[in-house]
């Protein structure tokens, strides 16, 4: 009989080695936990905040501006809000990019100018995201209706937070990093802090651009420097007055990267400016259907030194001889909607692009 050949010790064996298995697994378990919690974290593409890099978000408003920067600790400023209305889309895209970043508030929101495409976005910001404080050039400018009106809705908006007016050559302190204002209500700074002006070649050979009245004119303008690297983000400034900051002396040298001016629109990007801080790579921030124009792609495109240029979109109303590669491209023609463009920058120069259509990268090593 079965029962009759029970050994007791000999069917206790199996269960404490079974036991002894479960402890020791979760004894694995528990340490495995504990170890990749307390580990340090590389410094990868993903980009975590507070990990000693600067991350650049060139977010897609569909042909407006809104780039949020988020420094080595963590401290951010976004750099204009995108269009209002579209049921909050813009901040929408806003907080993914913040989400990616993993920040739960902006420190400084700095508002180049008051056009739609750049501060309509703020009322649908701040009823969604905590902001620390405002940065702008002081009143409205121009007397069109639109502007006004958007002048009027952010005043209203912004009310009960801190608000900086800024002037050229002041620095906006984001620890960490070295941001300097440019260009601002029309004025510009003839020396850069660190920087030598040198002359300018190109200034010999550039057109005479008209006075431009509009609020462009008066863009905010911001240069900012993580170690080696250096971004330069002019808003939607125009050419004379790109001319004024960079002829016959530049103040900036060159940079790494430039976000292209006024969506890559032909009213904006000079050769004198562009050539002269002969970047490494361009964001070009246009829409399907807005701005991204030929001239202005192919002065970008043919700036010396330069080894790519992303786009937001496809041009589609330009051709295909002006549109870059769909790698290159976030949103491509028939293929989605909000997809942005991720830099993560060392300070030691080098960085790197990231589709996030794609999830590919692109790594520019420090030449
Ligand atoms: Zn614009």
């Amino acid at each position: 009989m079965k029962s009759a050949c029970h050994d007791p010790l000999q069917s206790y064996l199996p269960r404490l080695r079974a036991r002894l298995a479960l402890v020791f697994s979760l004894a694995l378990l528990c340490g495995w936990v504990l170890f990749t919690a307390l580990a340090p974290k590389p410094v990868g593409a993903q980009g975590a905040t507070g990990a000693g890099h600067l991350l650049i978000y060139s977010i897609d408003v569909e042909g407006g501006q809104s780039t949020l920067l988020v420094g080595p600790t963590g401290e951010s400023l976004l750099v204009d809000t995108g269009w209002p209305d579209n049921r909050g889309r813009d901040a929408e895209r806003i907080m993914q990019a913040m989400q990616d970043a993993g920040i739960k508030r902006i420190d400084h929101v700095l508002i180049t100018h008051y056009h739609a495409d750049h501060v309509g976005g703020v009322p649908d910001l701040v009823a969604r995201v905590e902001v620390g404080e405002f940065i702008d050039h002081g009143p409205n400018r121009e007397d069109s209706p639109s502007t006004r009106a958007g002048y009027e809705a952010y005043l209203k908006a912004i009310a009960g937070h801190t608000r900086h007016m800024v002037d050229p050559g002041d620095t906006i302190k984001i620890s960490g990093l070295d941001v300097i204002v440019l260009t601002e209500d029309g004025e510009h700074i003839s020396t850069v802090p660190g920087i030598k002006p040198v002359p300018n070649p190109y200034c010999a050979s550039e057109r005479a651009w008209p006075t431009d009245p509009t609020e462009n004119a008066r863009s905010t303008g911001i240069l900012v420097i993580y170690g080696k690297f250096k971004f330069l983000d002019l808003g939607d400034l125009t050419g004379q007055k790109e001319v004024a900051l960079v002829c016959p002396r530049n103040p900036i040298g060159t940079v790494d990267l430039f976000l292209v001016s006024h969506h890559g629109m032909d009213l904006s990007n000079s050769p004198a400016l562009v050539d002269a801080i002969h970047p490494e790579v361009a964001i070009m921030n246009n829409g399907a259907h807005k701005a991204g124009m030929p001239a202005a792609w192919q002065t970008v495109h043919d700036s010396p030194g330069l080894e790519d240029l992303w786009q937001l979109h496809t041009a589609e109303n330009s051709d295909a001889a002006h549109n870059s590669p769909e790698a290159l491209i976030a949103n491509p023609k028939g293929d989605g909607d909000g997809h942005d463009l991720k830099v993560v920058a060392l300070a030691n120069g080098e960085f790197s692009v990231t589709n996030s259509r794609t999830g590919t990268t692109k790594q520019y090593p420090r030449k």
